[in-house]
């Protein structure tokens, strides 16, 4: 019974469970190493551990739909109003609200050829038609996205840093190209992966939002934070952005211990400093090793990167069979290329030595 426009959706694939690979090969899920979801591999903050399990003792009670505290910590750390921030059960409930809001049939939406698979899926879901624009050097192509709008565009996305493909495009083209955008299209700006940028690269894009009401911020907890189970990330808009997507919004979509451990994560600046020099060092040694194996990568800002391995899926077969999960990409139009996340040392270890043993 469902529409047409529902069955052309290509279903979100998530990384394989640990349990189920361990089931398989017969092996304890210690065992096994999996660098296939952009998790940080340090587990979460203690501070935001500890404030998870005080919380659950109020498990009979709902949350605090309005999430008061964890808006009232993020506005006075981002400079902005709390009626600017939106939050959500992870950043993708964001960007899903703001397709549920934008987009409707006979609207379209625009997205990089590569860019993180969540887009067309909110774009299709509302019925709405996504317009993929053509790659450069992987990225986004931001002149073509321009000349991809339509009249009937309400929402644009780009990703920076972007998954999979760990690209970044310098903010003062961003700026440039926000300046061209017609108001009636909202640009999605997602930084899931934004505090793994080097200090160098990092501009307070939450500044432009007085010169850009069209700009919605999408930032989430579950990447540096290491908050991905919990679910709870993020955006930061105009006043009247934010009050239509709380419209749209599931009431009490972020539960009691995401809402207390993001708290606590924002006071723990040791752990996020931990979170970057670890990945730093770790993507440095998956470079490097993956370059001693002659095998090219796409220069990445995440906490992941594309690693071209030739038949992926084959690869990604090999890999399995060792005990290591990364991820496929052939459904971004990548078949040559396998994700790895950046882990701890042993483990991107594991995964070079599994790749290098791979017939
Ligand atoms: N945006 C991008 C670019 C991502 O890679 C991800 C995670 N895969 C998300 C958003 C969503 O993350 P979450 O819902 O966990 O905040």
């Amino acid at each position: 019974f469902a529409p047409s426009y529902v069955r052309g959706i290509a279903p979100y694939q998530p990384g394989k469970p640990i349990s189920e690979l361990a089931r398989e090969l017969g092996l304890n899920e210690a065992d096994i190493v999996k660098l296939a979801s952009n998790e940080n591999p340090l587990g979460p903050s203690p501070l935001a551990l500890a404030a998870a399990q005080d919380a659950l003792v109020d498990m009979a009670l709902y949350p605090d739909g309005a999430g008061f505290a964890l808006k009232a910590k993020l506005s006075e750390k981002l400079g902005v109003a709390p009626g600017q921030i939106v939050l959500g059960n992870g950043s993708n409930d964001v960007l899903d609200m703001a397709a549920r809001t934008f987009l409707a049939r006979c609207t379209s939406s625009v997205y990089a050829q590569h860019a993180f698979a969540v887009y067309p899926i909110a774009t299709q879901t509302v019925g709405a038609q996504g317009i993929a624009v053509a790659a450069k050097d992987y990225g986004h192509d931001l002149a073509a996205m321009r000349a991809a709008i339509r009249d009937d565009t309400r929402v644009l996305w780009i990703a920076n840093p972007n998954n999979p493909t760990g690209t970044f495009l310098p903010w003062a083209e961003i700026e440039a190209f926000l300046e061209t955008v017609p108001p009636q299209v909202l640009v999605v700006l997602d930084e899931a992966y934004g505090e793994y940028l080097p200090h160098s690269d990092r501009l307070d894009t939450v500044a432009w939002l007085a010169r850009f009401p069209n700009l919605l911020i999408t930032r989430t907890f579950s990447k540096a934070y290491g908050l991905a189970g919990l679910r709870v990330g993020y955006g930061v808009g105009h006043p009247d952005v934010i009050d239509l997507l709380n419209r749209v919004r599931h009431p009490f979509n972020v539960n009691l211990p995401a809402l207390a451990a993001a708290e606590a994560a924002l006071d723990d600046a040791e752990f996020l400093a931990r979170s970057y020099a670890l990945n730093a060092a770790g993507m440095a040694q998956l470079v490097a090793g993956l370059a001693d194996l002659n095998i090219e990568t796409v220069p990445s800002k995440g906490n992941f990167l594309l690693a071209k391995v030739g038949d992926a899926a084959r690869i990604n077969a090999e890999l399995l069979k060792r005990g290591v999960i990364v991820r496929p990409v052939a459904n971004y139009g990548l078949p040559e290329f396998l994700r790895v996340s950046v882990g701890l040392a042993g483990q991107n270890l594991r995964f070079l030595d599994a790749l290098k043993a791979c017939p």
